[in-house]
């Protein structure tokens, strides 16, 4: 059966440009691109869902809530580190996936994606971990998808929203916590 990788907001916005996650978010550059690369190697499917603002956009949400972040044509949408280069090496391989809003399940094409292809179980990598990744993982709950969270591969700016998403997606969720690639 297959199944997807779904990276989110590894951008170098989100990890040291606009709205940075910080050393908790960089440390999490070598295994993103090692995970990116194993699925695409298996054949899986491998979506970078990756967030997109326009400037000065009055009618976002959260432009109340954040800095401008991750605008359309600026070097801050760019993935971070060897992810970027990971991506241009296998870019017939990967799906990019503008999204607007945390989830990357909201106003995308990603569900019809999923199903198309048949599958039911997503891997979940990337930041922050209590924000985009913990509503991607509310969403595809409520869809139905059966959800994997590496823990070395997700990182908060906020160890303690980090930690609560952690225990939320496993016991809330149900969701597999994965640590080296193995559950835990
Ligand atoms: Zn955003």
């Amino acid at each position: 059966m297959m199944k997807a990788l779904i990276v989110i907001d590894y951008t170098i916005d989100f990890v040291t440009g606009k709205l940075p996650c910080g050393e908790p978010g960089i440390a999490l550059e070598q295994r993103i691109a090692e995970l990116t690369k194993q699925f695409v190697q298996q054949g899986d499917v491998v979506v970078m869902a990756v967030d997109l603002h326009e400037e000065n956009d009055q009618y976002h949400p959260e432009t109340k809530l954040f800095p401008p972040h991750n605008i359309r044509g600026t070097e801050g949408r760019n993935l971070y580190g060897t992810l970027q280069q990971v991506y241009e090496n296998y870019s017939d391989d990967i799906y990019w996936s503008d999204k607007t809003r945390y989830s990357a399940f909201c106003g995308t094409d990603l569900q019809l994606r999923l199903n198309t292809r048949g599958i039911r179980e997503i891997h979940l990598v990337g930041v922050c971990t209590d924000i985009c990744i913990l509503h991607t993982a509310v969403d595809a709950y409520n869809l139905g998808y059966n959800v994997v969270i590496h823990e070395d591969a997700v990182a908060s700016f906020n160890a303690i929203g980090h930690d609560w998403a952690l225990s939320h997606f496993r016991a809330t969720l149900g969701a597999q916590i994965f640590n080296n690639g193995e559950p835990v």
